[in-house]
C-alpha cells in the first residue's frame, strides 16, 4: 500500500460551522463568477481568473490564485469554500492499476481506479456514494446508497487520476469509463454536467468518443440520452437476454423489463447511430448454456453492437462463480458466427479489489 503523497493533504475531521455555511464556489457557472466580482466592485474578468483555476487548474485552495491580489483571495475566502475532493488513500496492483479511496467534503467515501494498457490510460470514475441498484454479484450494491456526487466530486476524480497517469506512466488520461460505484443514469444531470466540464475547452477538453457510461439499464434515461444528443459511448450491464434469468440476479429487471430495455435502446441507436456495447459474465450454471448463447445474439440484432465477456470478480460469498472455458468459447463463436464484436476481457487490479464489482470501501 502507498500513500499518495500530493495528492492526499491533510484531512480536517471536523469542519468549522462558517466553512459549512459558506456556497461551494464551483456551483457557479462562470457567468455567475463574473457577476459575484461586479456586485462586488471588481471587474468582471477576475471572474474568468478564477473559473480558470477552479476547472483548468483544479485549485484546491484560493492561496494558489497568484494572479490575485491578497485582499481578492481574502474576499473569496472569507465567502465560498473549494470542496475539493481529496484522494485519501491510493493503493497499486502489481498489473499497474491504481485505486484511490476518495474522501468527500462531507466525509463520505468513494472510489476510482486508473487502469493503464501499452496505450491507454483509462479511469474508472463513481457517480454515487454506494448504489440504489441490486444487483446481487455486484460488492457495491451492499452499499446502501448514501448521496449522488456532484458534478465537480465526478470532475476531480478525473482530475486526480489524469495526474497520477502523468506521474506514474509519463501520459495523460485518454479515456474515462462510468463504471466505478453507483449508477450514473440514475444521477443524470450531475454526470451530464460532469461530462460537459471533462469535453469543453474550459475544462479538461477530452473528446466525448473516449468517455463511455456504463447502465444496468434504464429505459426511460436512455431514451433520454437519445434526446439529449449525447457524444459519448454507452454500454449496458446486460448479462443475461432472458427476462427470468435477468431478474433472478438483477431484481430491479422486473420493473424495468429487457423488451422496454430493448426498444429504448433501439431508439438510442436510430437517433445516435452510436454502436452499443454490452457488458457480460458468464456465471457457471446461471447462463452458460446455448439457449442462454442464442437469447442474447437475438437481443442484439437490431442494431451493430459489441460485448465485451468480462471475467466475474468473486465478491466472497461463492454463490456466483466463472463459467467454464468452454461456456466462454461457446459464446464467442456463436457471437462471431453472427457477425457481432465480441471481446474477453481479463480482469484488473484484482489484488487491491479494484476490479468490475469489487468496490466497497474495503481498504
Ligand atoms: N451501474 C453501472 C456501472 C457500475 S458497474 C452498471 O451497472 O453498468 C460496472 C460493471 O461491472 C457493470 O457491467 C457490472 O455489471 C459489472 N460488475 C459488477 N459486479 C461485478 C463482479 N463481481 N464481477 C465482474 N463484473 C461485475
Amino acid at each position: 500500500m502507498e500513500k499518495a503523497g500530493f495528492l492526499s493533504p491533510v484531512i480536517p475531521t471536523f469542519k468549522k460551522m462558517e466553512e459549512i455555511k459558506k456556497k461551494d464556489i464551483r456551483a457557479l457557472t462562470r457567468e455567475q463568477l463574473r457577476e459575484f466580482f461586479v456586485s462586488n466592485g471588481d471587474k468582471a474578468f477576475r471572474g474568468n481568473q478564477v473559473y480558470e483555476w477552479l476547472w483548468q487548474k483544479a485549485a484546491y485552495s484560493f492561496d494558489v490564485m497568484t494572479n490575485l491580489s491578497k485582499e481578492t483571495r481574502e474576499m473569496l475566502e472569507a465567502n465560498f469554500v473549494i470542496n475539493h475532493i481529496k484522494v485519501d488513500q491510493m493503493q497499486r496492483s502489481s498489473d499497474g492499476t491504481i485505486k484511490n479511496a476518495v474522501r468527500l467534503h462531507d466525509d463520505l467515501i468513494v472510489e476510482s481506479v486508473l487502469i493503464p494498457t501499452k496505450s491507454r490510460t483509462t479511469a474508472c470514475v463513481s457517480s454515487q456514494v454506494g448504489c440504489s441498484l441490486d444487483c446481487r454479484f455486484c460488492a457495491t450494491s451492499r452499499l446502501k446508497r448514501m448521496r449522488n456526487l456532484n458534478p465537480d466530486e465526478i470532475y476531480d476524480q478525473v482530475v486526480a487520476i489524469d495526474n497520477e497517469s502523468r506521474l506514474y506512466f509519463e501520459r495523460p488520461l485518454s479515456n474515462i469509463v462510468f463504471m466505478g460505484m453507483g449508477e450514473p443514469l440514475m444521477n443524470y444531470n450531475n454526470v451530464l454536467k460532469a461530462i460537459d466540464k471533462i469535453t469543453s475547452p474550459d475544462g479538461l477538453g477530452m473528446s466525448p468518443k473516449r468517455i463511455t457510461v456504463s447502465t444496468s439499464g434504464v429505459p426511460k434515461l436512455i431514451r433520454k440520452m437519445a434526446d439529449d444528443e449525447v457524444k459519448f459511448k454507452l454500454a449496458v450491464s446486460l448479462h443475461s437476454a432472458v427476462d427470468e434469468i435477468r431478474t433472478s440476479i438483477m431484481p430491479f429487471n422486473a420493473k424495468f423489463t429487457l423488451s422496454d430495455l430493448r426498444e429504448s435502446l433501439q431508439y438510442w441507436y436510430e437517433k445516435t447511430r452510436s454502436r452499443i456495447t454490452y457488458e457480460y459474465v458468464v456465471w457457471d450454471g446461471i447462463n452458460d448454456t446455448q439457449k442462454d448463447v442464442d437469447a442474447l445474439v437475438e437481443f442484439c440484432r437490431f442494431a451493430p453492437s459489441k460485448v465485451n465477456l468480462i471475467e466475474y470478480n468473486p465478491i466472497d460469498d461463492g454463490e456466483f462463480k466463472q463459467a467454464s472455458n468452454a461456456a466462454i468459447d461457446r459464446y464467442v463463436n456463436s457471437l462471431e458466427k453472427n457477425n457481432i464484436v465480441v471481446t474477453v476481457r481479463r480482469s484488473r487490479g484484482k489484488d487491491i479489489d479494484a476490479a468490475c464489482g469489487q468496490l466497497a470501501n474495503k481498504s
